[in-house]
């Protein structure tokens, strides 16, 4: 399936495939903040429709992930960074896709803040 995202104002546009079975809420001090629901998909299954300098940059802790936030509305659409096999994969917030049921994807909720 082929979704469509966004920021809050279309500052970043982005599509992105795949089949979202399910997403995480993280406690740590930032996803906590943003209140994002995280699904994670291989980087090249996100394609930016808009140039990537669009999105703002912000690293804390490790500095190993990307969270990527549109620099006009604030919106934190997508995060990059890689996995433990040193994949490049981005963390799509699910809140900024068009035409899904949020109410029907079932969410895990991740200890980050004790990581
Ligand atoms: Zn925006």
């Amino acid at each position: 399936m082929l979704y469509n995202g966004s920021c809050h104002c279309g500052h970043v546009t982005f599509q992105v495939e795949g089949t979202i079975s399910g997403a995480m809420s993280c406690n740590c001090s930032l996803c906590q903040r943003k209140g994002a629901l995280m699904w994670f998909v291989p980087r090249e299954q996100l394609q930016l429709l808009t140039p990537d300098e669009n999105a703002g940059t912000y690293t804390f802790n490790k500095h190993v992930i990307k969270h990527r936030f549109c620099a006009k509305c604030g919106v934190h659409p997508y995060g990059e960074g890689v996995d433990a096999k040193g994949n490049a994969m981005a963390a799509i917030n699910i809140r900024c896709l068009e035409d899904i049921e949020l109410e029907k994807i079932p969410v895990t909720h991740y200890d980050g803040r004790a990581r």
